[in-house]
């Protein structure tokens, strides 16, 4: 292994992961580590952050994959942005060990690190889920799920066999928290659009089922409003399922379980099961050698420094956002933890990086303390439900004040207006129902014009 020559040599901040923390970090930090002598580094697999509260708005079409993500190194001119994967890391002997995109793999030497790789889709082994569903964490997953619901509404179109159809009609979401019922909402949104512009449809064969193991949704909303939220989605024509889980889903036939006497409730053919089921801190935390706890969160003091068993800081190491178990001094979070959502992590990140300075300045760090503002979800066009600043909305308010929040919340002006101009020509023209075809094999056309080429 080695240090790559291309690689700056100058003391390395070094922050692991851009996402939303890391962008922030990264932002917050750059200039002054620079004008220090020092250099900024940011590694991701990824060569952009992903505002992963837009993924439902994606799949709905209301906003352009591209548009919801964030071009590291556009808005990051003052950082070294590497694309890679951190694997390991030694911290006594302040080096991480890099995969690059290339394949090849160099330890980064730091003067400080920053964890903030955030947390991945937690799925349980359920049979055939791994093959069957896809999550929504990433920008891909949204429009592979779009592209899929459109696919499928065309090709029933034309189906002869009633079998072969009822399971191309039929959606299901598993996971009723926020993210689950905003991909549900805005899915039933598109869908019924995209029927009413194919005569060959109709409403009423379509099934969008959502399934949840617990007697209740969005434990972010109260219970009243999430009650209110369930009557709304099956006024709309999705069955809710509470208190069931998905027992399997081999080849596509999902399996429904009675989570109360563990009875089979269900059972039918399916093509499109999105699993929104839960997420866990990522694997990295793990690998990192950092102390992490039983949910495999980096263990962190309230001033965001990683903490040793005993609760000791560690020196010249920090961590923030999803990754992370940050203690919530408000007292409200499960577990005394603050709960994994982007109004944590911006805020923990901009906190961070002032006590990272501050700690080098050798003066102390401040405690984070966050009171939630409260949620808001878009549950497709024109409709909401949310409790922020402690107002309890739904409808139109709500749809509006998601809207605003996050339109504005999307790091960069630039993305904002590229977010703001995809709403307001859908306020023109209409919802986008155009799917994408062959981007798994987008030189399909290309090899038949080939082959044909070969015959003559
Ligand atoms: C569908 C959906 C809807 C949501 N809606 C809301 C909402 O309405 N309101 C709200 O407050 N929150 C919402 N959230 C949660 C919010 O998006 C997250 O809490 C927030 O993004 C966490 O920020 P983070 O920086 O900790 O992690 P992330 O933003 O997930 O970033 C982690 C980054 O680390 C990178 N990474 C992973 N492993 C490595 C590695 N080994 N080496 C280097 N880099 C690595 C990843 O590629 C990623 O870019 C939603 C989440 C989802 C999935």
């Amino acid at each position: 292994m080695a240090t790559s020559q291309k690689l700056s040599d100058k003391p390395r901040t070094l922050i692991v992961g851009g996402g939303y923390v890391g962008l922030t970090v990264a932002q917050q930090l750059q200039k002054k580590v620079k004008e220090a002598g020092g250099v900024v580094t940011l590694v991701d697999p990824l060569p952009y952050m992903t505002y992963q509260p837009f993924l439902p708005e994606v799949v709905g079409g209301h906003i352009e994959a591209r548009h919801a993500i964030v071009s590291l190194r556009k808005h990051l001119k003052d950082t070294e942005v590497v694309v890679g994967t951190v694997t390991a890391v030694d911290h006594e002997g302040r080096g991480a060990v890099v995969e690059l995109d290339d394949g090849s793999v160099v330890e980064l030497p730091y003067q400080d690190i920053v964890m903030a790789a955030g947390a991945t889709t937690r799925t349980f082994p359920i049979e055939g889920l791994g093959d069957q569903g896809v999550g929504l964490k990433t920008i891909e997953e949204a429009v592979y799920v779009r592209n899929q619901i459109l696919d499928n509404l065309e090709a029933a179109s034309t189906m002869t066999d009633e079998a072969a159809k009822a399971r191309a009609l039929t959606f299901t979401v598993v996971g009723g928290g926020f993210a689950g019922i905003e991909c549900i909402a805005e899915m039933e949104d598109l869908i019924r659009s995209a029927v009413d512009a194919n005569p060959r449809l109709s409403q009423s064969d379509v099934r969008i089922v959502l399934v949840e193991a617990m007697g209740r949704i969005m434990p972010e909303v109260s219970e009243e409003q999430a009650e209110g939220v369930v009557e709304h989605l099956r006024s709309r024509g999705i069955e809710v399922l509470l208190n069931t889980s998905l027992g399997s889903a081999t080849e596509g036939e999902l399996q429904l379980i009675n989570m109360a006497d563990k009875s089979e409730l269900d059972r039918f053919e399916c093509d499109v099961l999105v699993w929104t089921a839960g997420v866990a801190a990522n694997e990295v935390g793990n690998s990192s050698g950092f102390p992490v706890d039983e949910r495999g969160r980096v263990k962190a003091s309230a001033t965001l420094q990683i903490v040793d068993d005993e609760g000791a800081p560690i020196e010249h190491a920090w961590t923030a956002g999803d990754v992370a178990a940050v203690p919530d001094l408000t007292g409200a979070g499960p577990g005394g933890f603050c709960v994994p959502n982007a109004q944590h992590a911006l805020r923990q990140a901009k906190m961070l990086a002032k006590n990272l300075l501050a700690a080098r300045a050798g003066e102390a760090p401040t405690e984070y303390k966050h009171e939630s503002l409260g949620a808001v979800a878009g549950l497709g066009l024109y409709q909401g439900v949310g409790n922020p600043m402690g107002m309890k909305l739904k409808g139109f308010p709500a749809w509006l004040a998601h809207r605003g929040y996050h339109g504005l919340a999307i790091p960069t002006v630039e993305r904002t207006a590229r977010v703001a101009s995809n709403w307001i020509n859908e306020l023109i023209f209409g919802r986008d129902i155009t799917p994408l075809r062959d981007l798994e094999s987008p030189r399909r056309q290309f090899e038949k014009a080939a082959a044909r080429a070969k015959k003559k």
